[in-house]
């Protein structure tokens, strides 16, 4: 896939919405976090390992914008690290096997775009729960950790859906004004790669 080129004009307003989305966010997760005195630390089973898709043109090209902000060397090292992950991937899909993979942008344990990092990123990992139109609501469970250290806890309302909707009508926005038609999936080292 190649990066549609588009003028600042466009990309910077929604960039913007997008952050102050990512902030709203970040809030949310805190005050669930906070009610369970959960802390992601110390974890074995790091989800950075986990083979997240991502699916908004927006955040892709918001994500390529921190990867732009890195040093030289940095990018090279992330790029060559990316083109690793997806070999592996293909590797493991031509297999049928199911890996496990560090995220490139995760260098000794720390996310080194986090600020840039997608909403999957910033969402998982607390029990949460979903409402769609005509259906039950869903409620999804913590990680591993999550459950080893506050499963045992009542469950605090953390609700996905408001930061869902808002993601989904920003991304329709943005393709309109955009003028970009395709869907995309895409995980965070396939993105970098694109941007090598
Ligand atoms: S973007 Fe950052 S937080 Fe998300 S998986 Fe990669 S290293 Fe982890």
């Amino acid at each position: 896939m190649s990066i549609p080129y588009l003028p600042d004009a466009v990309t910077v307003p929604f960039f913007e919405r997008l952050q102050r989305l990512y902030d709203a966010m970040d809030r949310g997760y805190a005050r669930a976090a906070d009610a369970y005195g959960f802390h992601c630390d110390g974890c074995a089973d790091n989800c950075c390992r986990t083979r997240f898709r991502h699916h908004t043109h927006l955040e892709y090209l918001f994500l390529l914008q921190g990867v732009a902000s890195l040093d030289a060397k940095k990018q090279l090292r992330v790029q060559s690290r990316a083109a690793q992950i997806c070999r592996s991937y293909d590797r493991a899909d031509e297999q049928g096997l199911q890996v496990r993979v560090m995220c490139p942008l995760n260098i000794d344990g720390r996310c080194i775009l986090y600020a840039y990092r997608p909403m999957i990123c910033r969402l998982h990992g607390i029990a949460h729960q979903l409402r769609k139109p005509g259906q039950s609501t869903i409620y999804g469970p913590g990680c591993t950790t999550f459950d080893e250290r506050s499963g045992d806890k009542p469950y605090f309302q953390f609700d996905r859906t408001p930061f869902y909707m808002d993601m989904v009508r920003l991304e329709n926005e943005f393709k309109q004004n955009a003028g970009l038609t395709a869907r995309i999936k895409m995980t965070i080292a396939r993105m970098i790669v694109t941007s090598a």
